[in-house]
Order: structure tokens, then sequence, then C-alpha cells
């Protein structure tokens, strides 16, 4: 069965999350310092009680099944409310933090629920989906992001304990953290896929130095700095059980968390184009030049048909993707789509942030107008969690694994082998009448 409809019930849970957000957490991006930092009380006064009213409408940690809290509306439903969250921005989202679903705290509890031990998720599962807690992930290396061969932080066993010594580069949200899941080699010797494991570490452990907190340009990451920290692990002791996951099992670890991750961008991505076509409109409709509306300009019409025409495409993609990890229940099965919804995201609101920025003209590319932040957003989506080139590739291998060479030197399709087989096939009615 197709359907495109959203069923009634949950269609108000959206109906209400759009208006909340227009009314009451939008405007919030432009009082408070940082939505991370628990210690301004402006930011304590103004979001908590906002986080209320979502668990009253039954709306916090969408992301989460029963079990852990959530309502356990599945991917799709996700998706639509991840639409709205995502229009908040830039940098810092405001909407999925007063909505329990700010990455990258949502792939941190996916691994802690999956593969934490019992004190681990009391420690820190619990206040990470209350949202009274952040983490963040220390897996890319000064040295190289892509490729995690060239990783060299060490995990060495010493006694009771593992001792991490290393640098990692722009662990997102590392100075708002209170815990850090690190990717360290622990089998130096073994096949990539069982050279790492993952660790949990609490940022107050000695020897977790930031170098300096790196930010995005043309985001707005609050005072202090940037929210991407470079840090080093030097002599980092931690306990013989903050492993998370089996020895050498990070990198699987990691890909469990990277999965949902990349595809939650894609959702919020989806928020982000639908503004940019939106105010992309109403200027063209208000701004007038050579005696005529700039949306009377076919050129202009042109960017705006083919803004539309990209958004609506990527939103089916980004749909039918959520639906098939429902529908599946296992990443695995979706990597290939989840590959190509993030490829597309970076492309299509890079692709719709330029055209909305052009059509304002200076004001948009001015700080006055959040252009560029939803540009840099759409670079982002196209490095973060892996660089677009890797997910291409992937996509590419793993539509080849469908297919099968041909026995001869001729394509299947060939026309004159295809036209033998009809003739063979209909023999009998073409003899019949004389052909
Ligand atoms: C905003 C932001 C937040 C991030 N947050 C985190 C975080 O919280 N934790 C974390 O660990 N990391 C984080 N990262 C890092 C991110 O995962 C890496 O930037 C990414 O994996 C790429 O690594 P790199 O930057 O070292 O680029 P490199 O590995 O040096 O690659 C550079 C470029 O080389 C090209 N390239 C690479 N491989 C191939 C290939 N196989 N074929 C063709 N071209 C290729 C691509 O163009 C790529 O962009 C974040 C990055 C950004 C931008």
């Amino acid at each position: 069965m197709w359907d495109f409809e959203t069923d009634p019930e949950f269609q108000q849970k959206l109906d209400w999350a759009d208006q909340f957000m227009t009314n009451e957490v939008e405007p919030l991006q432009y009082v408070i310092k940082h939505p991370l930092d628990l210690t301004d009380p402006v930011r304590q006064e103004l979001i908590l009680p906002l986080q209320e009213e979502v668990r009253g409408q039954g709306l916090w940690a969408c992301h989460l099944g029963p079990e852990l809290g959530g309502p356990g509306y599945g991917q799709l439903k996700l998706a639509l409310l991840n639409e709205i969250l995502g229009r908040s921005g830039p940098g810092p989202t405001v909407g999925p933090i007063v909505f329990g679903t700010a990455a990258p705290d949502t792939g941190n509890a996916e691994i802690l629920a999956h593969y934490g031990t019992g004190e681990q998720k009391d420690r820190y599962l619990r206040p990470l989906i209350e949202g009274t807690m952040f983490s963040a992930f220390s897996m890319t290396e000064p040295q190289g992001g892509s490729d995690p061969k060239v990783f060299t932080t060490t995990a060495v066993e010493d006694g009771d304990s593992w001792v991490i010594n290393g640098e990692k580069w722009f662990s997102s949200n590392a100075r708002w953290a209170e815990v850090l899941l690190v990717l360290a080699v622990t089998e130096p010797e073994a096949h990539i896929s069982k050279r790492m494991s993952m660790f949990v570490v609490p940022v107050h452990t000695p020897g977790v130095e930031f170098i300096r907190h790196v930010q995005v340009a043309g985001w707005v990451e609050g005072d202090g700095g940037g929210d991407h920290s470079y840090i080093r692990y030097n002599n980092v002791r931690i306990p013989k059980d903050a492993l998370l996951g089996a020895r050498g099992q990070g990198f699987g670890v990691a890909q469990t968390r990277l999965g949902g991750g990349r595809v939650h961008h894609a959702m919020r991505s989806v928020g982000h184009m639908k503004l940019a076509l939106d105010m992309m409109c109403e200027r063209a409709l208000s701004r007038s030049t050579q005696g005529e509306q700039l949306a009377q300009k076919q050129l202009v019409q042109q960017m705006i048909a083919e803004a539309w025409m990209e958004i609506e495409q990527f939103r089916l993609l980004v749909l039918q993707t959520a639906w098939k990890i429902d529908r599946f229940n296992d990443y695995n099965k979706v990597r290939m789509d989840i590959s190509a919804v993030k490829v597309v995201a970076s492309k299509v609101l890079s692709d719709v942030a330029t055209k909305a920025l052009q059509i304002h003209g200076s004001l948009g590319l001015s700080e006055e107008m959040p252009f560029v932040s939803m540009l840099v957003n759409g670079l982002h989506v196209g490095l973060a969690d892996g660089p677009s080139e890797i997910h291409t590739l992937g996509v590419a291998k793993q539509l080849l694994t469908q297919y099968k060479p041909t026995d001869g030197i001729f394509p299947t399709q060939h026309i004159p082998a295809l036209t033998e087989q009809a003739r063979t096939k209909y023999a009998s009615t073409l003899v019949k009448h004389g052909r």
C-alpha cells in the first residue's frame, strides 16, 4: 500500500510542534548565549520549562523507543518532526535541545544503550536522555578523519587501568560535555575492523587537555571559542570497565551510532531547506529592480522552481530511508540509502542556501541573514560523519554488488541479440504472417 499522508493524530502533534517552534523556541536563539551552557541562568530559566511542555506532549526524545523513555514513534515520524526542529540554527540548534533529540548525544546515547554496562547506563545514559548532561564523540584525529587506518591514539592496558595517549580533533560539544566517547587503537596489528576499542572517559579525568576549541566559520557558537575541540589525551588513566562494547570492536560500535546520526542530520536539513525556500519566495515577491518584481524575472523563477524540485526529491528520499529503517530495523540493510541521503543533503542544502542568498543580494551575504550559516551547514553535512566522496563511493560499491557481469562480450540489452531471441519466441506467428 502506498500512502503519502500523515495519520491525523500525529499530524496534530506536528502542528503543535510547528507553532511551539515558531512562538517559543526559535526566538531563544537570539537571547541565550549557548543552548548547551547549563551554567547560564537565562538558558535554564527559558529552556527547562519548554522541555517540560515537550514532555507533556509526548514528544520528548522521539528517536528513542519506550524501553529508553521515548515514545517509539519510529524514524518516519521522527523525520517529519525533525523537519520542523531543523529550522532552528545556525550552529548549535535550540530546537533539538528543547525536544531532546540533539546530536551527538542522540548517537552517543544509542551506543551506550546498546553496548553500555549497567553502571555506564546509570551514570551517563539516563542524564543524556533526560537532557541534563552532554557528551562528545572523539574519533577524528588531526592527521585524518576519513581514513580510520591513520588513527594513532592508543589505549594500553596497565594493571587495572587503560591508559590513553593521542590527539583528537573536532570533538563536537566536548567543551560542554561531561563524558567523552573515545575511539583508540588497542590491537595495532589487527585488521582495521578489529584494531580499535571504544572508551567512556569522564571529561575531568586527569590528562584530558583541551588544546583549543575550534569554531566553524560562519556559525554562531557562543562565547569562549567554538564547539569543536582539539583534545590531547595525555596518559589518561581510566578503569578497565571503561570499555564500551567488546575490546577490538570499537569500529563496529562507532558505525552503530553514525548510521542514525547521518540520517537525523538529513532530516533536519529538510527544515533548513524549506526555510530558505520560504525566504527566497518572500523576497522575490517583495523586491523590485528595473521596474519589476524579482519574482517576474525568469532566471529568478528558475532558481525558485529548481530549489523546490530539489527539496521535494530530497525529502522523499529521506522519508523513504526513514521508512526502510523502521521496516528492516537494521542500519546495515539501509546503508546505501543512508549514504545517499547524506550526500544529497549536503548538495541540496548548499545549493538552496546559495540561491536564497543570491536572491537577497548583499543583504543575503551579510550577518543580518542566516544564509551563510545555512550554506556552511550544507558544507558541514558533506564532511561530518564522513565526507561525501566516501559515501558516494559507498553507494556505487553497494549498488554494483546487485549486478553481475555478462557472459559474452555484448551487453544483455544488445539489440541484435534481443531481436534474435524475440524472433525465436514468436517464430510461429511470424512465419504464419510471412515475416
Ligand atoms: C561541523 C563538524 C562536526 C564534526 N564533529 C565531529 C565529532 O563530533 N567527532 C568526530 O570524531 N569528528 C567530527 N567531525 C570530523 C569529521 O568526521 C571529519 O571532518 C571527516 O570525517 C573528514 O575527515 P578530515 O576532516 O580529516 O578530512 P580528510 O580525511 O583529510 O579528507 C579531506 C578530503 O579528502 C577527500 N577524500 C577523502 N577520502 C576520499 C576518498 N576515499 N575518495 C575521494 N576523496 C576523498 C574529501 O574531499 C575529503 O573532504 C566533524 C566535522 C565537522 C565539519
